[in-house]
């Protein structure tokens, strides 16, 4: 099949707007997606013609905003490969989703108890479990990360132990694009007797995971980066943790009973679902994957591998630049600076140039001081990215560099 990408494009209205007189560029994929027209729709649908709350009315937009709810649930369900639609938890996003777990853990973790992320981690994935060992006494152990990207396997078996409660790790890094080898870490957590939590926030628009195969216990993801909108996302959780964990928040809809003896939590998902929830955003979610699985994944990563391939080959030909992670195998990202050049500075001239590109310590600080770098230049890329539009980028890094040298 031939990869339109022409077409693709046709359906995200942002792409046809200009940047300070130049047609946009929008290399900023990895803090949030473009929408599709069809996205978009949906919310202006949801607004116009059924807002309504969901699960408690008997009138017909009631039924109507519960159905279309719980249809996108099911979407989630099928997409990731989910046994149950209960062990799907809708969570304003991935950094949400986390901290439900990590607040669950408060009443399992013990002291002396360890848990164990990697050095690639988002401050979401690192934040929340400091916290939680702050509440509990439990110790925070670090696989340690190498120089070409990747995490130092034979480190995390070595600090696997009996004590070893619970592990979490990102899919694909936001800061590196390094996709981790997810399978094993979570093979070896398992033959420990450890949870696994995966944070596949910056994987979702890129790969398609199967969360049945990979036996994983928890996995959570951010509908905005996945072409949906801000504010919702999902949590899986093994049916199994569903019982043991205790609710996150407590209000409306995760109760069986209230009395002020005694109150009852509803089974989950409604259990860590508490209050009502972004309506309009689940279903948006549900229309974006839609969407995303017409494209097809298979479809997505070859043609995003070919891109990726061409801005590593553009990028390096530059005279002092340095690509960061380009051991590692890889998604989406390419992390660079240029020797004796501030990030900012490149991200402010080539913005004059109608390119989106972050600049900074992408939420990773830990993985900026292990190179000892202030930050990167970070391009991250989609499926409606053009090889033209890495040509142009690559043409305004060497404009930035003839400026600031
Ligand atoms: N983890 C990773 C790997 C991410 O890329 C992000 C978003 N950049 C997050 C967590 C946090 O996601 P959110 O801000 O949508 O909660």
């Amino acid at each position: 099949m031939v990869f339109d990408v022409q077409k693709i494009r046709a359906d995200f209205p942002i792409l046809k707007r200009t940047v300070n007189g130049h047609p946009l560029v929008y290399l900023d994929n990895a803090a949030t997606s473009q929408k599709p027209q069809v996205v978009i729709d949906a919310i202006v649908d949801y607004y116009s013609n059924y807002n309504s709350n969901i699960h408690r009315g008997v009138h017909t937009l009631s039924q109507e905003a519960t159905d279309a709810y719980e249809t996108a649930r099911q979407k989630l369900q099928k997409h990731f490969n989910i046994q149950h639609a209960h062990e799907v938890i809708f969570t304003a996003g991935t950094t949400h989703g986390i901290n439900l777990v990590a607040n669950g853990f408060s009443e399992i973790l013990k002291k002396g108890d360890e848990i164990i992320v990697s050095a690639l981690e988002h401050h979401s994935n690192i934040v929340p479990w400091q916290m939680l060992c702050e509440r509990t006494g439990a110790i925070l152990k670090v696989i340690p990360m190498d120089v070409d990207g990747t995490l130092i396997f034979s480190e995390y078996e070595k600090l696997l132990s009996e004590k070893t409660k619970l592990v979490f790790v990102n899919h694909v890094s936001n800061a590196l694009g390094t996709i981790n080898p997810i399978e094993k870490i979570i093979e070896k957590a398992h033959e420990k007797g450890a949870a696994v939590l995966i944070d596949g926030a910056q994987a979702c628009s890129h790969i398609k995971p199967d969360l049945q195969k990979l036996e994983v216990d928890f996995y959570v993801a951010s509908a905005h980066k996945m072409c949906g909108p801000t504010g919702v996302g999902v949590l899986y959780m093994k049916e199994s943790w569903g019982k043991t964990l205790p609710p996150y928040q407590g209000g409306g809809e995760m109760i069986k009973e209230v009395t002020f003896a005694k109150t009852t939590y509803a089974d989950m998902p409604h259990k860590f679902e508490a209050g009502t929830p972004n309506i309009c955003g689940g279903i948006a979610f549900g229309v974006a994957i839609d969407y995303l699985n017409r494209i097809s994944f298979s479809a997505i990563e070859t043609y995003e591998d070919s891109l990726l391939a061409y801005a590593t080959e553009q990028l390096s030909a530059i005279e002092g630049l340095t690509i960061y992670g380009t051991g590692a195998a890889k998604t989406g990202v390419v992390s660079f600076n240029i020797d004796g050049i501030h990030p900012y500075d490149i991200g402010t001239i080539i913005d004059k140039l109608g390119i989106a590109v972050r600049t900074g310590h992408h939420c990773a600080q830990p993985i900026m001081d292990f190179y000892k770098i202030p930050g990167t230049v970070r391009a991250s890329f989609a499926f409606y990215n053009t090889f033209e539009e890495i040509d142009v980028l690559v043409a305004a890094v060497i404009k930035a560099k003839q400026m600031l040298t």
